[in-house]
């Protein structure tokens, strides 16, 4: 951890580029692929720098930083890149530190090999970052997500598919919508042609054509049939029309099929695929939307734990956690029983750890972990056989404390907040331990129920 990175700089020409003393200069992606880099900057304008980059996140160099050393814009590189070398070429040394220590605590250091595990660490290892689409005019579907396609080894992977999968395990979340397309049910193109038809015979060969409507006979016809001398008269009753409203009358049915005669007002629309032909009825399309995707709280606890281990497998397991739906019922019991006797008093207590993610990056992973762990066992300490624990976010612990009126919460309230004061990573700024809670039945609304009562305080801790 402590060698200095090896930092490529790759530029095909001659560059007024000052190279650093170290770094290793080479011409050719493919040279790059041979050596072992750390860090990469690429010189060359955006073409080039676009080409180079997906070469690159698709070869040896899936996750490691890659700067342009030039000023590059355009959303390939804003995806697949780290943005531009910073001006003082000094502080990549920092920024590689800060991304060998993400990667180190990724998935309990496992090297990354399917799809999932190289997304999840490219997010993890760059905090902020997330999946963008990018655009892609002309093409069946014109969006794409850069990242995983590169990061993708199986170029059969459907990366809207595989996106949707990754949110229903709930370790994507939703983010901004930028678009919403409709796409065919046979082959998911959107070059789709909508296109009007004979609502009878399907054919495509209809006409604009205005007719009236005999009121003797019924017989609805083009307008040029009806005119006989200069006057009005039905060609099929011959009855002379001579006031519109009373004799006749403008159908709406203005449409005309060419191939069966068929009058209609409105055409049915179909639409056709222009990549399959395949017919589709317009509301049979499939809908997609077009969305960034972050990681949830869930994914980075995921990320942290590893991508195997169960969510209680983890630093918060000495308390014995148990899962939210078991700890609710319990909730529920103990509401029913101070319900029915009203000395039982019972207290809910939930714990925020605020900024927890950004303190464990300054105090670096395994500094955040050894305090959070200290942190937990004298919670273990301060608590009862009989209470129970359970987390519904990576940063917020409940504790159901049977028995334990409003002085006995307050006790163990200012206890655990003693406790913080004591952690290392409490003196860095933002990190802070909220505790909070409420006393049942005296602090109860009417009709609350477990759930009710922990939203209500959770909206307390601004969680
Ligand atoms: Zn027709
Ligand atoms: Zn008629
Ligand atoms: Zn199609």
């Amino acid at each position: 951890m402590t060698n200095s990175p090896n930092i490529a700089f790759l530029a095909p020409h001659t560059t007024d580029f000052q190279i650093p003393d170290g770094w290793q200069r080479y011409e050719t992606v493919a040279q790059l692929t041979q050596a072992n880099s750390d860090v990469i900057v690429i010189d060359l304008p955006q073409e080039g720098l676009e080409r180079a980059i997906i070469e690159l996140r698709k070869s040896i160099y899936p996750l490691n930083l890659i700067f342009s050393a030039r000023p590059a814009n355009g959303p390939l590189f804003e995806q697949l890149g780290d943005g531009m070398l910073p001006e003082a070429t000094d502080a990549v040394l920092p920024l590689y530190r800060l991304w060998q220590q993400r990667l180190h605590s990724f998935n309990r250091g496992q090297p990354s090999t399917t799809t999932e595990e190289r997304v999840l660490a490219w997010l993890w290892s760059r905090p902020r970052s997330a999946l963008v689409p990018v655009r892609a005019p002309r093409q069946a579907i014109p969006y794409y997500y850069p990242l995983v396609d590169v990061l993708t080894e199986d170029d059969t992977i459907n990366a809207f598919s595989w996106l949707q999968l990754m949110q229903q395990q709930g370790l994507f979340a939703e983010g901004e919508l930028l678009d919403r397309l409709r796409q065919c049910r046979e082959c998911s193109s959107t070059r789709l042609n909508y296109i009007d038809v004979c609502p009878d015979c399907q054919t495509i060969d209809i006409t604009r054509q205005p007719s009236l409507h005999c009121f003797t006979c019924g017989h609805v016809a083009p307008q040029e049939s009806f005119l006989k001398n200069g006057t009005l008269e039905c060609p099929n009753c011959l009855t002379r029309l001579r006031h519109i409203g009373s004799d006749y009358d403008r159908p709406l049915e203005n449409l005309r099929c060419r191939s069966c005669n068929a009058f209609f007002e409105e055409p049915l629309v179909e639409a056709h695929c222009l990549d399959c032909q395949h017919i589709n009825a317009p509301e049979d399309l499939k809908v997609r939307e077009i969305r960034r995707y972050s990681l949830t709280e869930l994914g980075r606890l995921k990320c942290r734990q590893g991508l195997t281990s169960s969510l209680r497998d983890d630093h918060f397991d000495q308390l014995n956690l148990i899962n939210n739906g078991a700890f609710r019922t319990l909730l529920n019991w103990q509401i029913q029983l101070t319900h029915r006797y009203k000395s039982h008093a019972t207290s809910l207590m939930a714990i925020k750890f605020e900024n927890l993610e950004a303190a464990m990056e300054q105090v670096g992973e395994a500094g955040g972990i050894a305090a959070i762990d200290t942190l937990v066992s004298r919670i273990r300490e301060a608590i009862r056989e009989t209470d129970r624990c359970t987390r519904s976010k990576e940063n917020l612990l409940w504790l159901l404390l049977p028995n334990t009126d409003i002085e006995g919460r307050e006790a163990l309230r200012n206890r655990i907040l003693e406790l913080a004061q004591l952690l290392p990573i409490a003196e860095h700024s933002g990190f802070r331990v909220v505790v909070d809670g409420y006393t049942l039945p005296m602090e109860m609304l009417p009709q609350e129920d477990a759930e009710l009562i922990m939203a209500r305080l959770s909206g307390k801790l601004g969680a």
